[in-house]
């Protein structure tokens, strides 16, 4: 994996892109880890909420794309469409998209709906999303998956669309229990550089929140030579009332 170089700043900046329509299951919390566990390293952070219309902050370095319903997914879809070039610059330059469900489908080419409609995707990544056929349910639990870098990966997942990946796309994981992309391949996410950058999209819901091990590797990708606290979330909530957090 590469360092992102950007030892001259001792700011964070994320933008989670439409707050009010993906940001399913709490995935909003995404941002509340990253932003605590930034505070805790001496690191201040700057959280923009871009809605529909509005102007990626240009130093975006942590893009969150969240889980949406369908008929959220079909609300954003345009707008998200006019910013794949934005998009894939910031990408290419160093930034880390990550892609929580709904956000994570809207990767790929496509993601059919569960009325068979089809969204275009942003197409960064080579995949397509289906719907579940009429004898199939949707997949819904706790799930677990291992990841060659991550060691084991917990979440909770909710979704309806199955997503394929291309031989050529390495999953994020293995799922040990649970559907993950699909419920037959046990892959679960994707992990993948777009030129300096980082793509990162699961179905796992509170996934930074159970995963903290992959906050820590995200923030250090901009701050390589940083001391995480070794402190999971749970643990350290008494310390969490001292951090000014208004996210
Ligand atoms: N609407 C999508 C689906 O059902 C995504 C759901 C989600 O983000 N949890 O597959």
């Amino acid at each position: 994996m590469k360092i992102v170089q950007n030892s001259n700043q001792n700011t964070i900046y994320i933008t989670h892109l439409y707050p009010q329509h993906m940001s399913l299951y709490g995935d909003r919390g995404n941002i509340t880890v990253l932003a605590y566990k930034a505070k805790l390293a001496g690191i201040e952070v700057v959280v923009q909420n871009c809605s529909i219309g509005e102007k990626i902050d240009p130093k975006a370095q942590i893009i969150l794309l969240g889980g949406g319903q369908d008929n959220d997914q079909e609300i954003i879809k345009s707008d998200l469409l006019k910013r794949k070039n934005e998009l894939s610059d910031l990408i290419g330059n160093g930034s880390t998209f990550l892609g929580i469900c709904g956000g994570f489908q809207l990767l790929g080419k496509s993601y059919q709906t569960a009325d068979g409609k089809e969204i275009e995707g942003l197409n960064f990544l080579n995949m397509q999303t289906i719907n579940a056929k009429p004898h199939e349910k949707r997949i819904i639990g706790n799930a677990i998956a291992e990841s060659p870098l991550f060691g084991k990966l917990i979440g909770y997942e909710n979704h309806g669309g199955r997503t394929f990946l291309p031989p050529e796309l390495k999953p994020l994981g293995k799922i040990v229990q649970g559907g993950g992309n699909n419920g037959q391949d046990k892959t679960e996410g994707i992990l993948t550089e777009l030129d300096k950058g980082l793509i990162l999209g699961t179905y796992f819901h509170g996934f930074l929140a159970k995963n903290p091990q992959v906050a820590n590797y995200l923030l250090k990708r901009f701050f390589p030579s940083l001391k995480m606290p070794a402190l999971s979330l749970l643990e350290s909530m008494n310390q969490i009332n001292n951090l000014q957090l208004n996210y």
